[in-house]
């Protein structure tokens, strides 16, 4: 049998063995959420795919520096440096400090990767905390030949850049193809060529963020930041780079192109792209007004929904298929997840009780390596899911006294269903995940008093109050104490 990872890299457009650089040492990072609003559950499944990796590759014992940023500026509405910065425009909206929109969003968003149970991951890093090493990094593009400052702002020079690399290989796309599908330049642009993007941003009197810079005072384009943060942590060129399949043509593309005009070596050795969740077909994102939120889902409030389902129900939905394959979010499919998450953990229950025998009738030898074979390509959840059915399958008949297990396959067992459904699954069975007369978890109600407790940080009280209304419409009677709350059935 094949031992080793195989992993699927959209740079090649193929699977390759999985050779870190410096091995025990694995260098990933992910880009992480925007943090001017709630993440919906699209962007869940990206990290949620991520934390499935990083579960692997740990299990595998791989060192992994995991580093996730939190996107806190230079993020304007168009993907094209057009249009207002979203944090400004938030905060205006809310009365609020842009700081107090991120602040805000990046504590809602650790809660809802808590109620998920991903593990955390080992840096993550801010664009406002990393100004000065973006503004190094431009310095060096410009001093490269790579870009040009007009009035203040400082422009990517793609088709300079073009004739030295190949600019659109993470797509697989020609510089002429890409200009093709780009609009002309008209009198009212700065930047030379049409593909050209902002490293660099004027600021206007009225920006809210802004920072002095060489080029006056200004703000960092958006793909900067991840390329400033990755170096600094992980080095000139690392191992993994991730994200959500719709970063590929834009982002991760001008990432690719900064880091090597700056470092002039190629950043990432296996990029990994994550696929879309979809609602009816439609991809969910914020702008659609598609997005359900987590706690939405949770507790069944939102008009899609027929009722609520488990953080641990939604998270087994998503193992359910594989990372590159897109992802149709349904009432019948979440209710077919939770029935084979049910069946899941009581057979890990059952596997508790079973006595061993002196012989063996099962093969659990081969369950385990067929559990290795389907994660070591390219991370196959769904067809792992399938061998822990199986696993299902012969606890139930061991249970019924139709197969029978010696002490050694018994063991085996119980270490093979923890290390997947746990530990690499990273699905979880505590006590709070049993539905009580509300019709919610424990730890369901604890993280939605969570939230209203930052809203109430943040002053936002109309959504503390309606979080309290709704649960106390669930019948949960809140208690707020000194140090936070109490509730009560
Ligand atoms: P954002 O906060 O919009 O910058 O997105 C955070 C992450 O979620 C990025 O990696 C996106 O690619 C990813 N993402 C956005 N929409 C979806 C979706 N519908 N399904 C899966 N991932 C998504
Ligand atoms: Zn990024």
């Amino acid at each position: 049998m094949d031992k080793n990872l195989h992993i699927y890299n959209t740079l090649s457009r193929k699977k390759e063995v999985f050779e870190p650089i410096n091995p025990p040492l694995v260098g990933m990072y992910v880009c992480g959420p925007t943090v001017y609003s709630d993440v919906h559950l699209g962007n869940c499944r990206t990290f949620i795919s991520f934390d499935l990796i990083y579960r692997y590759l740990l299990h595998l014992g791989y060192k992994v520096r995991y580093v996730r940023n939190i996107t806190d500026a230079g993020h304007l509405e168009g993907d094209r440096d057009e249009g207002d910065d979203k944090f400004a425009k938030k905060a205006k909206l809310e009365q609020l400090e842009p700081m107090e929109i991120v602040q805000k969003y990046t504590l809602g968003f650790h809660d809802v990767m808590n109620i998920f149970n991903t593990l955390s991951p080992s840096i993550e890093p801010t664009a406002t905390g990393h100004i000065s090493e973006q503004i190094e990094m431009v310095k060096e593009i410009i001093a490269n030949g790579y870009a040009y400052e007009k009035n203040d702002t400082v422009y990517f020079d793609v088709e300079k850049y073009n004739i030295d690399f190949p600019y659109g290989q993470l797509t697989n796309r020609k510089l002429d193809d890409l200009l093709e599908g780009t609009r002309e330049l008209d009198g009212q642009d700065e930047k030379k060529g049409r593909l050209d993007f902002a490293l660099w941003i004027k600021a206007k009197p009225e920006t809210l963020m802004q920072w002095p810079s060489p080029w006056g005072w200004g703000f960092p384009g958006w793909h900067i930041e991840c390329s400033a943060m990755s170096s600094k942590y992980l080095g000139e060129t690392f191992d993994i780079h991730g994200g959500g399949m719709d970063l590929q043509a834009t982002h991760h593309t001008n990432e690719i192109a900064q880091s090597q005009a700056c470092n002039n070596t190629s950043p990432v050795k296996y990029w990994l792209h994550t696929n879309m969740l979809t609602v009816n077909g439609v991809r969910m994102s914020k702008s659609a007004g598609n997005g359900f939120l987590p706690e939405e889902l949770f507790t069944g409030n939102h008009p899609l929904l027929e009722r609520g389902y488990s953080p641990m129900v939604v998270r087994f939905f998503m193992s359910q298929s594989h990372y590159r394959s897109t992802l149709d979010f349904s009432n019948e499919a979440l209710q077919g997840a939770e029935k084979g998450f049910q069946k899941l953990i009581k057979a890990g229950e059952t596997l508790q009780t079973l006595k061993a025998k002196s012989e063996s009738s099962v093969n659990i030898e081969e369950l385990k390596a067929n559990c290795y074979k389907a994660m070591n390509d390219d991370f196959n959840s769904p067809i792992l899911i399938a061998h822990l059915f199986e696993a299902v399958r012969i606890i139930n008949l061991i249970n019924d006294g139709k197969e029978s297990i010696n002490n050694t396959d018994l063991d085996n067992l119980k270490s093979l269903f923890n290390t997947f459904v746990f530990d690499v699954l990273g699905l979880k069975t505590d006590d709070t995940n049993e539905s009580n007369d509300s019709g919610l978890t424990g730890d369901l109600i604890d993280m939605i008093l969570n939230l209203r407790l930052d809203a109430k940080k943040n002053k936002d009280f109309a959504t503390s109050d309606k979080i309290r209304d709704e649960l106390t419409s669930k019948g949960v009677v809140i208690k707020d104490t000194k140090d936070g709350f109490e509730w009560e059935i």
